[in-house]
């Protein structure tokens, strides 16, 4: 089939969105298991995103800037740094990172649960 720019850059905002409000309730304490968990999760995801050009350059990205998961903030950091690279190859403006505090809100309602 041939390509789809909307679509393809419809994928892409949903994606992101998702992960950095997924990173955003990240434990600020994860344990070993959580660490692990995240550190999976973004590498099973660079191999199955369904754009194969965005997962090829997201995968070289990864082996150059490892996920950082020893916290929320950490976790939040490099993904906020990794889309900031990805905005620079596509030419994109390059986001604030200092503002991404609470910017995702996952709309959930269950922020008083522990680490959420
Ligand atoms: P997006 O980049 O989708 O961002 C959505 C919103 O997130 C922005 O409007 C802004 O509010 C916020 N934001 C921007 N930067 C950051 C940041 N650094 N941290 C936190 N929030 C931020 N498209 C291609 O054409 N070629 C590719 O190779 C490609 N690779 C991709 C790889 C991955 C892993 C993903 C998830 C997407 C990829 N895309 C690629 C899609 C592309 O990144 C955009 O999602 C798409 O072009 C739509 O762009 P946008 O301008 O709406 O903003």
């Amino acid at each position: 089939k041939m390509e789809n720019a909307t679509l393809k850059a419809e994928l892409g905002r949903a994606t992101w969105r998702f992960l950095h409000t997924m990173v955003a309730r990240f434990p600020e304490k994860p344990t070993p298991d959580d660490r692990k968990t995240l550190e999976t999760f973004i590498h099973l995801f660079g191999r199955l995103y369904p754009c194969g050009d965005c997962a090829r350059h997201f995968r070289s990205l990864l082996a150059k800037y490892p996920p950082q998961t020893s916290s929320r903030n950490a976790a939040a950091g490099w993904l906020c740094f990794a889309h900031n690279v990805v905005n620079e190859r596509l030419q994109k403006p390059v986001f604030d990172c200092n503002n991404i505090g609470d910017f995702y809100d996952c709309g959930c309602g269950d922020e008083g649960k522990k680490d959420k």
